[in-house]
């Protein structure tokens, strides 16, 4: 493949730009941590099949995120990942620059390009700072993903964000609208408003210059965080450090906030499309920041790449095409159920004796299998299945096993206590419930899972989960929901036909103490899985494979990227 010439074809029309700190591709290419980073994947994956002109701009991070090192006692240490972008991609000639500590930091780009099935073509740039003409410190800048402090933070976004628009302008590329995915790629804000500059003399307000109504008719503008803490912010000083004064500081604090840079305020202030990633986010980041406007998406995942391969078949069978019009799901009544039974029972099998096989637990095909796999940090609440130990013995025992997985990311201390706690939970069930944690949570290990699983439960502390993704993928996979009401959830959620719910109602005040939240949470969590539960799993079977059905034509029906993308095609793209 001769890069050069591949590139030429992308440069033909112009691009929506996609920028997003991190992107899943694949799993060799260790440039995502977790949901924000597969959900841009399966947005890029979607956009391809949908041939919707697109193009995506993010780091390199060619030593990774982190390898996950676990300990008896379930301690986390974490080893550099390395991966070779030369398997997948080849770097481009083009040079831009960015000034940083008054260095001049080259930076150049990777070409990767997503191709789907359809012949539509993504083209994703993988920044990179790794060049001799360089210093040591500056060559490091593209490669951890999320590591380091706050000052290689910001070098980190200014090369995404300020770098990324440089690149594309040197690549000639024509951008019709800029979509950050989160607020860590803000900076390419202000690379705007300096190329926008209008060329007035403003003797009355000499702001006038900095042409902020077009930058925002240009920008698109995702959150994915609903707690205040969640949001970057750079102290002035450090901006001073590393930026300069790109702008000058009145200008910038009245975009991005007096105290400090708030990479979500500026985001907010120079976007005019600006929207939450579920119904009820939207609302969260309404009464977070008043003032603004928000619209809502609420996402998905892309349907090939979060079904397994057995069912795979069974939806080809009986719903061809449904890879790339995932409404045919809405004909899954088609599917017989022995079918769809022994469809989810490979992907189980695959699943048991993956597990038995790293782990020697020894669990089998027939007990009621029970999930619990992402970011290890403690608003998810990964031990709530443990508040009351003797009462889970009581409920699971010789009913139920349990599969963990999840990294906690490298300075998450209290994310860290929940493994531990995990693990200390799993000892003390030993002998009487058959649990396992499993090291290295990435797309492969999340797929094996969220298939070979009879249930997928998920328990955040309402309402910081914005959306959550990976039970959208259970449900392609035939696995039914038992969460928390918070994110998607609460759009998906039917009782006791598409799955069920821990805990109260979404419209339920939340003015108790978290310590009884949890305390009500659990109790509701033991009474369903004793009462309900387990009993329909053995006792009626044919009832809990019509509500596989129901996931799947009720839940991935809709909670699918090619649904999502067309919404930020006729919403936030053509306007
Ligand atoms: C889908 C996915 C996630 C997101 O999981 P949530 O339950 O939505 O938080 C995290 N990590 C990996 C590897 C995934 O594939």
């Amino acid at each position: 493949m001769e890069p050069a010439a591949s590139l030429w074809e992308f440069l033909k029309e112009p691009k929506i730009a996609y920028f997003s700190m991190e992107i899943g591709v694949q799993n060799g290419m260790h440039t995502y941590s977790g949901g924000l980073g597969v959900l841009a994947g399966d947005t890029i994956r979607s956009a391809a099949d949908l041939k919707i002109p697109l193009l995506a701009v993010t780091l390199l991070c060619k030593k990774g995120y982190f390898e996950q090192k676990l300990d008896a006692e379930g301690s986390q240490t974490e080893a550099p990942a390395p991966w070779q972008p030369e398997r997948f991609m080849k770097p481009l000639p083009e040079r831009v620059h960015v000034e940083l500590e008054g260095r001049q930091v080259a930076i150049r780009c990777w070409l990767y390009i997503q191709q789907s099935v359809t012949g539509g073509k993504v083209p994703i740039l993988f920044l990179d700072t790794d060049m001799p003409e360089n210093s040591a410190e500056d060559r490091d800048i593209t490669s951890f993903l999320y590591g380091g402090d706050d000052k290689y933070r910001l070098k980190q976004e200014a090369v995404l964000g300020i770098g990324g628009v440089r690149m594309l302008r040197k690549l000639g590329f024509e951008i019709k609208k800029y979509h950050m995915n989160e607020g860590h790629a803000s900076l390419l804000t202000i690379e705007l408003l300096i190329e926008y500059r209008r060329d007035i003399e403003a003797v009355w307000d000499e702001d006038l210059i900095w042409d902020v109504e077009r930058v925002k008719d240009l920008c698109v503008f995702t959150t994915h965080t609903p707690v205040e803490a969640g949001h970057d912010k750079f102290s002035y000083e450090l901006i001073k450090q590393v930026l300069g004064e790109m702008i000058p500081f009145r200008v910038l604090k009245k975009l991005g906030g007096q105290e400090k840079l708030n990479m979500t305020h500026l985001a907010l202030n120079l976007t005019e499309y600006v929207n939450g990633v579920a119904k009820k986010h939207k609302e969260v980041s309404m009464r977070m920041f008043p003032g603004y406007e928000f619209s809502s998406i609420t996402n998905g995942v892309h349907s090939f790449t979060w079904t397994c391969d057995s069912m795979k078949k069974v939806f080809d069978k009986y719903m061809p095409g449904w890879a790339n019009e995932p409404e045919l799901f809405v004909r899954v009544g088609r599917v017989p159920e022995e079918e769809l039974w022994e469809a989810h029972m490979a992907a189980k099998k695959l699943l048991i004796d993956y597990v038995n096989g790293r782990t020697g637990i020894g669990m089998d095909y027939e007990t009621l299998t029970i999930g619990f796999a992402r970011r290890a940090t403690a608003y998810k609440r990964g031990d709530l299945l443990f508040r009351d130990i003797e009462r889970l013995a009581r409920v699971a025992s010789g009913k139920v096993q349990i599969i963990y997985a999840g990294k906690a990311h490298p300075r998450d201390i209290p994310g860290k206590l929940v493994i531990k706690h995990v693990f200390e939970c799993i000892k003390k069930l030993a002998g009487r419930v058959k649990i396992v944690y499993l090291p290295n949570y990435d797309m492969d290990l999340a797929l094996k899972m969220v298939s070979g699983v009879d249930l997928w439960m998920n328990t955040p502390q309402r309402p910081r989960e914005a959306s959550g993704t990976s039970g959208m993928k259970a449900a392609h996979n035939g696995v039914m929901n038992f969460s928390v009401l918070d994110g998607w959830w609460i759009e998906g959620h039917i009782e006791g036909y598409t799955g069920w719910a821990i805990g109260p109602a979404p419209s339920e005040e939340m003015d108790t103490p978290p310590a009884a939240r949890d305390e009500q949470d659990a109790e509701d969590l033991y009474m369903k899985l004793e009462e309900i539960i387990i009993p329909m799993f053995y006792g009626n079977r044919r009832t809990w494979i019509k509500m596989m059905q129901n996931a799947i034509g009720k839940n991935a029906y809709y909670f699918n990227t090619n649904r999502m993308m067309l919404r930020y095609v006729t919403e936030a793209y053509i306007k």
